[in-house]
C-alpha cells in the first residue's frame, strides 16, 4: 500500500493547482494526485472556453469574486513565468435592447465593487471595438483574456512531479474508508493510505463526498454546453470576446463569441441536461447518471421552475437555425453557413434539493478531508487561488504531523 500525506482526487486544473500550491508551501509533503483518465484535464478543464475571467459578474465578497480576481492575476503570472501563451484581449458585455440596461448596470456595479477595470460604452465605441456587434450600450472589460487551460493543466502536472509529487493516471478512486488518523483510498491503481484527502473530482465530486460518509447537500447535475466554431471566412465577425447580458436567474453566461488562443472563434455554449456525467454528445447515455438526475427532487423542482428556458436551450441543441438565431441577437451578420460544429463541454453544476442552482464555489470540510462540491466557471481562472485556499486550510494540520 502507498502511504502519503495528502491524496488529491481529480487531475483537473483545480486538483493539480492544489497539489502545486501544497508543494510550494510544504516542499517536504508527500502528495499523490489520482486521476481516473489516462491523461490530466480530460473533462471540464479540457472542454472549456479558455477565458481568463475578470471577476465582473460575481457577488462582491463571494468565493467566486475573491478567488477569480486573485486567481486571474496568479494565472497570468504563472503563464508568464512558464511561457504559456495567453492574451489580455478585453471583452464586451452587450445590452442588445433597452430592456437589458438595468441588468447591465447591475453587472457594472458589481464590477466596480470587485475592483475590475471596466467602463460603460455607447453604441459608437462598441462599433469601434467590435464592428459587427449589435447593442444599445455595453461594458468594456479591457482586462479579460484568453488562455489554453489544458496547456496550463499539463504544465501544472509537470511541476507537481518535478517538485516530488506523484501523479497516478488510470487511477479511479472507488472507495474511501476512515481509519484512525488516516483515510484508505481504494483505486484502480491500488490502495493508498493518506493523512488528508482533497476531493476535486469535478463531475463526480458529490459521489466522493457520499463515499466519505458525508451528505453532499447538493447533487451534481451535468449540463452539456454545445459550441459551434466560425469558419475562417467569418472570423472577422468577432475580434475578441462578445458576451450578452446573462440571465441573473442562472449561473451560465449565455451564448457568446470567444476568440481562442489557439486561433479561431468559438460560439456558444447553450446549457442542456447531459444524459451522462461525461455525456459530450446527445447520444451518450449512462442510465445510472440519467436516473440520478431525473429522480432527484432538486432537479425536478428546478425543471418545474425553469421549464420554458430549458425547452429553449433544448431547441437550440436540436436546431442549428435556433442556435444561430440566438447568436444573431449579438452579431446580426452571422449566418448558418458561417458555423461548423465544435466539441461540447459538460459543466458540473451543484443543485440543492429545493431546486436551486448553487451559485458560489462550495467547500465542505470533514475530518481530514476537504471537498469542493461546486467549482463551475470561473474555477479554471481561479484555480491557483482555490488551491492556495485549500492549502491554507490543510497546512496547519500538516505541519503538526
Ligand atoms: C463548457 C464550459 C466552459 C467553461 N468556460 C470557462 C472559462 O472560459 N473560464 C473559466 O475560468 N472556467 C470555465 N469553465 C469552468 C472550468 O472549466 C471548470 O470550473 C474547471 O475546469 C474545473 O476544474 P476541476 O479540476 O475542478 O474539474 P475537472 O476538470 O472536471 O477535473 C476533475 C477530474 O476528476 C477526475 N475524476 C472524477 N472522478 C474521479 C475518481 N473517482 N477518481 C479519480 N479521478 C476522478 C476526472 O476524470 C477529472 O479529470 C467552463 C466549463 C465548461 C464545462
Amino acid at each position: 500500500m502507498t502511504r502519503t500525506d495528502v491524496a488529491i482526487i481529480g487531475g483537473g486544473i483545480v486538483g493539480l493547482a492544489t497539489a502545486f500550491r501544497l508543494l510550494e508551501r510544504l516542499p517536504q509533503a508527500r502528495v499523490v494526485v489520482l486521476e481516473k483518465e489516462r491523461e490530466v484535464g480530460a473533462h471540464q478543464t479540457g472542454h472549456n472556453s479558455g477565458v481568463l475571467h475578470s471577476g465582473i459578474y460575481y457577488k462582491p465578497g463571494s468565493l467566486k469574486a475573491v478567488n477569480c480576481r486573485e486567481g486571474k492575476l496568479a494565472m497570468q503570472e504563472f503563464c508568464e513565468r512558464e511561457e504559456i501563451p495567453f492574451e489580455i484581449c478585453g471583452k464586451v458585455i452587450v445590452a442588445v435592447d433597452e430592456s437589458e440596461l438595468p441588468a447591465l448596470e447591475k453587472i457594472y456595479e458589481r464590477g466596480v465593487a470587485n475592483g475590475v477595470r471596466c467602463e460603460k460604452i455607447d453604441r459608437a465605441r462598441l462599433a469601434e471595438l467590435e464592428p459587427h456587434a449589435n447593442g444599445v450600450e455595453a461594458i468594456w472589460v479591457p482586462e479579460a483574456g484568453i488562455v489554453d487551460y489544458k496547456a496550463v493543466c499539463a504544465r501544472l502536472a509537470e511541476k507537481v512531479q518535478a517538485a516530488g509529487g506523484t501523479l497516478l493516471t488510470n487511477a479511479k478512486v472507488t472507495k474511501l474508508e476512515r481509519r484512525v488518523g488516516a483515510w484508505i483510498l481504494e483505486s484502480t491503481q491500488g490502495e493508498i493510505e493518506a493523512g488528508f484527502v482533497v476531493n476535486r473530482a469535478g463531475l463526480h465530486c458529490d459521489r466522493i463526498i457520499r463515499a466519505s460518509g458525508i451528505r453532499p447537500g447538493a447533487r451534481i447535475i451535468p449540463f452539456r454546453g454545445e459550441y459551434y466554431e466560425l469558419k475562417p471566412e467569418a472570423h472577422h465577425l468577432c475580434r475578441n470576446l462578445i458576451y450578452p447580458v446573462p440571465d441573473p436567474k442562472f449561473p451560465f453566461l449565455g451564448v457568446h463569441f470567444t476568440r481562442m488562443i489557439q486561433g479561431g472563434v468559438e460560439c456558444g455554449p447553450n446549457a442542456v441536461l447531459a444524459f451522462a456525467r461525461e455525456g459530450y454528445r446527445m447520444r451518450d447515455i449512462n442510465l445510472r447518471d440519467l436516473a440520478g438526475s431525473l429522480t432527484y427532487p432538486g432537479f425536478l423542482r428546478m425543471a418545474a421552475r425553469h421549464w420554458k428556458t430549458g425547452f429553449g436551450e433544448m431547441w437550440r441543441s436540436i436546431s442549428k437555425r435556433a442556435f444561430v438565431h440566438a447568436l444573431q441577437r449579438l452579431v446580426p451578420d452571422i449566418r448558418e453557413e458561417h458555423l461548423e460544429p465544435a466539441p461540447a463541454g459538460v459543466r458540473a453544476q451543484a443543485v440543492t434539493p429545493d431546486g436551486k442552482l448553487v451559485d458560489d464555489f462550495l467547500i465542505i470540510e470533514g475530518e481530514r478531508i476537504i471537498h469542493l462540491n461546486n467549482a463551475p466557471s470561473p474555477a479554471a481562472t481561479a484555480s491557483l487561488n482555490i488551491g492556495r485556499l485549500v492549502v491554507e486550510k490543510l497546512a496547519p494540520s500538516l505541519v503538526e504531523v
